[in-house]
């Protein structure tokens, strides 16, 4: 089933989540919803809090290493930087050069509550750093500078306004 994905305004979406501490069936149906509704997006990547729930889990999938799930993520050994075009589901449209850690490593929990770790680097970095985000209540745009801040928001009423096309659905930026 797919879910109405939250966009920016919505309150859900500035919240810092609670820990998941359930690994049962209904957490399975959330997370096979989730990955539908990230695959329709389509996106790479789809934070609970992005459909509503304050939880510390998220799905990816930056094409490469498979639909996954990190619930209770912690990143670290973080190195590097990359600076590459950005994108939110729930800030449709626009796109931003973006600052992240070139490499990161992220530890939590899969499906059944066992220990699960993931090395990122580019893309992949990318994701783990943007969904753990979602988790804090920060957007990709909190990690702009005010000038940046200022050019997403403006093109996304230009987008709004039937002014501008959304750039959305281009491959691999929207999480
Ligand atoms: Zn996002």
């Amino acid at each position: 089933m797919i879910i109405p994905i939250r966009t920016l305004g919505d309150p859900v979406l500035k919240t810092p989540s609670k820990p998941v501490t359930a690994f049962d069936a209904s957490l399975r149906t959330l997370v096979g919803d989730m990955l539908e509704t990230m695959y329709a997006a389509p996106g790479v990547g789809l934070a609970a809090p992005q459909v509503g729930l304050s939880q510390r889990l998220f799905v990816f999938d930056d094409g490469q290493t498979g639909p996954l799930f990190m619930a209770n993520p912690e990143l670290f050994d973080a190195e590097g930087e990359q600076i590459e075009e950005e994108g939110c589901l729930s800030i449709p449209g626009p796109y931003h050069p973006t600052s992240r850690s070139g490499k990161v490593s992220c530890r939590g929990q899969d499906l059944d509550g066992g220990p699960f770790e993931i090395i990122g680097e580019g893309l992949l970095a990318r994701i783990l750093q943007h969904e753990t985000d979602h988790l804090e209540g920060t957007l990709f745009i909190d990690r702009l500078d005010a000038s940046g801040r200022r050019e997403v928001l403006a093109e996304l009423r230009r987008i709004e306004l039937g002014l501008a096309e959304p750039r959305s659905g281009r491959r691999g930026a929207d999480a």
